[in-house]
């Protein structure tokens, strides 16, 4: 399979689009067509390694990975996501549990496919004496915490982590920082923006860029998405064949990853019956498919802070998929969660189920009992994408439901490891500096 910019152009190889992210013309790279599956030969019940190999093969066809297909998704998927009936709910509601991968957010799944498949094509790249590829990040607290996960002692890279100062949460530093070896953590002062402005300084100085072999990892990288339509695909496949009916999904959106890799999943012909966003107080996704107007603004700052986008990048992919505003709204529904709505919600489902959901997934919650209407709900199976666990948001959440949260087994043993980092200020020649 070759792939394209969403503003044209000529195609490239997977391993091209992987390694350059972005496509030169600015646009995202998309698979040139999306390949059709058919129920009948999808794997029922298959563990999700094995189901990723099925979904991905026709994207790695041609490829120089072709035959490392399995292997990398071993190595990928080595976590589940386990789909779990909601107790008390209505009519019938799952969640999908994706956090249950080392940073315990669904930015695992696309973290540790991106840094097993760009290892594997800058190995078959090396030569003996060519520099270690060092991968750039800037984050404003998730991204960064699994993609050092996922980096973390693959052969051939280093890790560069730009996180703002004083602007993310304890545990979410302390992601950021426990890694050493091959991961380089650096506090930048200044916020986020800052942190973004210097990684983009670093990839357009051509000469530092060439000499220390500079990649970057961000969430529009078609390799973190291509391995975030395996669970839809899998659990619409499950429960199809459960009921003969697919899957409902609610998905918290926000640059829109991981929804739009629920629309590939649909457009390859996997039975998902409908696809919800739920946005916290940044709204442009929905003001969009409501007044057609595309407006992108500055972010605001809510509880479901891994949200805050107010220019969603992904939404240039799903134009490119199903069109404009009035293609968009007989396929898509979006709806916004204010903060207020967000708690209140957290602590009625801890009332309700006895569990607390970290505020993404609050979202969820709230479309679907307060935003979604009585028909929309009545005899049909949705299921809310749960992105992160409770524990990585203790300080919103416990207060509200009164409880500590017991944190992950695999979170609680990061949380152990020594943190180190430095802090610089934000100027591309601090970093450079340290990569010697
Ligand atoms: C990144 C993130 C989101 C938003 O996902 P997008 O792909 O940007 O829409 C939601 N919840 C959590 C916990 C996240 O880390």
């Amino acid at each position: 399979m070759r792939f394209i910019s969403t503003r044209g152009g000529e195609p490239v190889a997977l391993e091209d689009a992987i390694m350059a992210g972005t496509a030169p013309d600015g646009g995202l790279y998309v698979p040139v067509e999306l390949p059709a599956f058919d129920q009948q030969s999808a794997p029922v019940d298959a563990p999700i390694n094995d189901f990723a190999a099925h979904v991905l093969r026709p994207f790695f066809e041609g490829s120089s990975l072709e035959t490392e297909l399995e292997s990398i998704c071993d190595e990928a998927f080595n976590f589940p996501a386990p789909l779990r009936g909601v107790q008390n709910a209505p009519d019938a509601l799952s969640v999908l549990e994706l956090f249950h991968g080392p940073t315990a957010a669904f930015k695992d799944f696309g973290a540790r496919f991106l840094a097993t498949t760009m290892s594997r094509i800058i190995q078959q790249r090396q030569t003996p004496d060519s520099e270690p590829a060092t991968i750039v990040v800037a984050t404003s607290g998730d991204t960064g915490g699994a993609v050092a996960a996922a980096f973390h002692r693959q052969p051939g890279t280093r890790v560069v982590v730009l996180f703002p100062e004083g602007r993310v949460s304890p545990r979410q530093q302390h992601q950021l920082t426990c890694w050493g070896d091959n991961i380089i953590s650096l506090a930048v002062k200044g916020e986020f923006d800052d942190c973004q402005r210097v990684a983009k300084a670093l990839f357009a100085d051509t000469e530092s860029s060439a000499r220390f072999n500079l990649c970057s990892a961000n969430s529009i990288n078609v390799g973190r998405l291509l391995p975030q339509s395996v669970y839809y695909a899998k659990t619409s496949t499950d429960l199809h064949a459960e009921r003969g009916e697919g899957g409902r999904y609610i998905v918290p959106t926000g640059n829109l990853g991981n929804a739009f890799a629920c629309a590939w999943a649909k457009s390859m012909g996997f039975p998902i019956e409908e696809l919800v966003l739920a946005t916290n107080a940044n709204k442009t996704i929905p003001e969009y498919l409501d007044s057609g107007e595309w407006q992108p603004r500055g972010s605001i700052a809510t509880l479901a802070s891994a949200m805050d986008v107010g220019n969603p990048s992904n939404m240039e992919r799903l134009r490119h998929l199903w069109g404009d505003a009035d293609n968009l709204r007989t396929r898509v529904r979006a709806f916004s969660v204010t903060d207020e709505q967000i708690s209140a919600q957290i602590r009625h489902e801890f009332e309700r189920q006895g569990i607390a959901w970290c505020p993404h997934t609050a979202t969820g919650f709230h479309v679907y009992r307060h935003q979604l209407g009585d028909d929309d709900r009545a005899g049909k199976h949705w299921i809310i994408a749960a992105t992160a666990h409770a524990a990585k948001f203790d300080e919103i959440v416990e207060p509200l439901v009164g409880e500590t949260v017991a944190v992950p087994d695999e979170l609680a043993r990061l949380l152990e490891w020594p943190a180190q980092f430095a802090t610089i200020s934000a100027d591309p020649a601090e970093v450079l500096a340290r990569l010697g």
